[in-house]
């Protein structure tokens, strides 16, 4: 029986596996991740893809190719977005045009939480500061509220093409805001080929928001502007630092969020699910088990070098160190990496009101 992925849940996803075969979605190769040599790909954070041969292809030969993705304005950014912007960016690098959408009209319709459009708008401006501190340029970003009306003719002119069976089908019973959030979303991935010409693209997004993924694929066929079914590349959520818990955007003690201060930071690592033994005895005896660590994937996600990367896990697993010093040496990691980017988010204020408001 086929399995529904809810785009809105709080729940990890168990069974990727059974994603794979059930939705047609491809492992990462080991030449796609040699093409991209990067931490997301090589630790296997990257897992699955869509058409991503295509778009290697596309950049290879230096052709228009394009990565959107966008970030729903409904809560703070943690670590788990932080992981997908540096995707955005590693794309760019390589040569991608870039479109990252504030989803602010998204955020406000699809969450019953955000009770106006102003209150997303203070997320959309908060998210974009911190999208921008991490690298974004403000030439690849768009804010759905300030599209201009071929962009929101394109959202009514697809619901024509998507029956009410359909999206049951892919979403089950859902409310008219996540419905029209959807379309919304389904624009924001496919106006570059309207706006620009068609071509390859890619969506970095998590497996839960795939169904958003599967039907925008099918509307580039069905709409009458030869455009392209855009790929995906699809890492694994980083998981919260409670365990069997996502990080969320609204459950504090599961994440850390970008804007946190350090000392909140250090005070959630501390309290993170470790993959520490009973007794410091056994854990020198048997090793600790980085596997299942919340701090051991932290570093993995987010600490560029390799050597210190596979220099913690080897301490981890013979029994060298032990859980209290592993979080010392996290904590000062992640409270090095929101002083440096807090300071860049400050600079980068003016900008993101400016990108909103269009003033600062
Ligand atoms: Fe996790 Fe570090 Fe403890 Fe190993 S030593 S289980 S990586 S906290």
């Amino acid at each position: 029986m086929s399995e529904r992925i809810d785009p809105w849940g709080s729940t990890q996803i168990k069974d990727y596996e059974h994603l794979f075969k059930e939705f047609g979605i491809n492992k990462i190769t080991e030449e796609q991740k040699k093409f991209f040599d990067h931490r997301l790909f090589r630790r296997n954070i990257v897992v699955g893809h869509r058409d991503l041969d295509k778009l290697i292809e596309a950049l290879k030969n230096k052709k228009p190719c394009y990565c959107m993705s966008g970030i729903a304005s409904s809560g703070k950014l943690h670590f788990g977005h932080k992981a997908i912007l540096d995707l955005h960016i590693l794309f760019k690098k390589k040569g991608a045009k870039l479109f990252t959408g504030i989803a602010d009209i998204d955020g406000f319709v699809s969450r019953q939480k955000i009770s106006s459009l102003e209150e997303a708008q203070k997320y959309a401006e908060d998210n974009l500061t911190h999208a921008l501190a991490l690298g974004i340029e403000p030439e690849d970003i768009f804010v759905q509220s300030n599209m201009n009306k071929r962009y929101y003719s394109l959202v009514f002119e697809m619901s024509k093409h998507v029956t009410n069976a359909e999206m049951k089908a892919v979403y089950g019973d859902i409310d008219f805001g996540k419905v029209s959030a959807n379309f919304l979303q389904y624009a924001d991935i496919l106006h570059p080929q309207l706006f620009e010409k068609p071509m390859i693209g890619t969506v970095p997004v998590s497996f839960d928001q795939d169904p958003h993924v599967r039907l925008t694929r099918d509307l580039a066929k069905r709409l009458p502007y030869k455009m392209i079914p855009p790929g995906a590349v699809y890492p694994l959520h980083q998981s919260g630092l409670k365990e069997g818990k996502k990080m969320s955007s609204s459950e504090p003690e599961t994440a850390i969020y970008l804007s946190d201060t350090p000392q909140e930071a250090a005070d959630k690592l501390k309290r993170a699910f470790t993959g520490g033994r009973d007794t410091e005895q056994e854990q020198r005896k048997s090793g600790g088990r980085p596997e299942i660590c919340k701090i051991y994937e932290m570093y993995r996600y987010h600490m560029e070098d390799e050597k210190k990367l596979s220099e913690l896990y080897k301490n981890c697993k013979s029994g060298k160190m032990l859980c209290g010093e592993c979080k010392k040496i996290c904590i000062e990691f992640v409270t090095k990496f929101l002083e440096e980017h807090q300071k860049k988010f400050k600079k980068m204020q003016p900008i993101a009101k400016k990108l909103i408001y269009g003033k600062s």
